[in-house]
């Protein structure tokens, strides 16, 4: 059984708490507290041990008794996940972890120099391989990565542009927006492309982004300039049959962000999460003259996309070789394909 604890219980952590508790060679130690809230709360139900990062009389005052403090919870670990906000996990890894030689996974909040290597199981599985350090992308990067993966390995990619139109804030945050506005990142490229280069190292990307009021998933816009003719049926097939991304329908009524995030509710999905790239099959295009340039449209479930990713990425640092296995392993306790 892998040990592993999570350093940073929120939109993130909470998710990835839950998967390791669900992962058969896996074991959750416990999650940190920063500040009590009813994430903390849920954790207690859940019977995760908590332990404290500052004060802990904030959780004792609300009547949650801590099993210990951070450096209690890291002497009984193999990995820790840290899902801090940005920049923090840097500090934690300076102040913590690589003095207790502990293997830790950060997220896409932390620059690519922190760790040297980035992450995504289905593209670059075998660079996590027994690392101590390793960063997941961010959600916009592994949405990316994932499906041009996909298509470079069967056509070849000359070049992309891709467009990231982001959703202003997560549901529950009342401090981010924009609440009335667009608002475009006014930087060329967004820092999306050079960030889907730290896994597809080859990939010639373009991006640019922009914020809209909406919580609900990121919408991509992609124009692909491929290697080899496509055919637009093939393309479907591909994308159908390719791990952790879904075909999503028209006819199905899935014509927007929030009809995906209803589907995934009606599915079942904890938290109503829909961990896979949805792929709108209307919105694939080749163009008519040369066939070799694919344009396709893509959503992204910023919550829940990098988790799947964290539990890969935990048993490739642990040394399991096997990427294909472990993507298996992890799909099937996730009920995705
Ligand atoms: P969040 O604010 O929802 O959660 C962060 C948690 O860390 C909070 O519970 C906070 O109390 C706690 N915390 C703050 N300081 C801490 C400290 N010093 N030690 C321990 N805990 C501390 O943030 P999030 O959205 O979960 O983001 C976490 C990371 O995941 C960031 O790197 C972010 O960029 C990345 N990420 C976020 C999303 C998303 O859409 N929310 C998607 C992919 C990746």
């Amino acid at each position: 059984m892998i040990k592993v604890g999570v350093n940073g219980y929120g939109t993130i952590g909470k998710r990835i708490a839950d998967a390791v508790a669900m992962q058969k060679d896996m074991k959750l130690a416990g999650v940190t507290a920063h500040s009590y809230s009813f994430n903390t709360e849920v954790a207690k139900q859940k019977g995760y041990k908590i332990f404290t990062v500052n004060d802990e009389n904030d959780l004792k005052l609300n009547g949650i008794k801590p099993d210990g403090d951070i450096n209690n919870l890291l002497e009984e670990l193999d990995v820790i996940v840290d899902a801090t906000p940005k920049k923090v996990g840097k500090e934690n890894l300076d102040k913590y972890y690589r003095s207790k030689k502990i293997k830790a996974v950060f997220q896409g909040g932390e620059r690519h120099e922190v760790t040297g290597t980035s992450f995504v199981a289905q593209c670059n599985y075998n660079e996590g391989i027994n690392k101590d350090y390793v960063r997941i992308v961010s959600c916009n990067t592994t949405g990316l990565c994932r499906t041009l993966h996909t298509v470079d390995k069967k056509y070849g990619i000359s070049s992309v542009h891709a467009t990231m139109i982001r959703r202003g804030a997560d549901p529950w945050d009342i401090y981010h927006g924009p609440i009335n506005a667009i608002v475009p990142v006014l930087e060329m490229p967004s820092h999306h492309g050079p960030d889907v280069q730290t896994v597809l190292h080859n990939v010639e990307i373009f991006t640019t982004a922009l914020s809209v009021p909406s919580t609900l998933m990121h919408l991509h816009t992609l124009t692909v300039d491929l290697k080899k003719k496509a055919n637009l049926n093939d393309v479907i097939e591909l994308f159908k049959n390719s791990t952790r991304i879904r075909i999503v329908r028209n006819a199905e009524h899935l014509r927007s962000t929030a009809e995906i995030m209803e589907f995934a509710r009606d599915l079942g999905r904890l938290r109503g999460d829909m961990p896979e790239i949805c792929v709108w099959q209307e919105a694939i295009g080749i163009t008519s003259n040369a066939h070799n340039k694919l344009l396709y449209m893509q959503a992204v479930h910023q919550e829940s996309d990098v988790i799947p990713e964290n539990i890969d990425c935990i048993r490739a640092m642990m040394g399991f070789k096997d990427g294909e296995k472990s993507i298996q392993m992890t799909n099937k306790s996730f009920g995705i394909k």
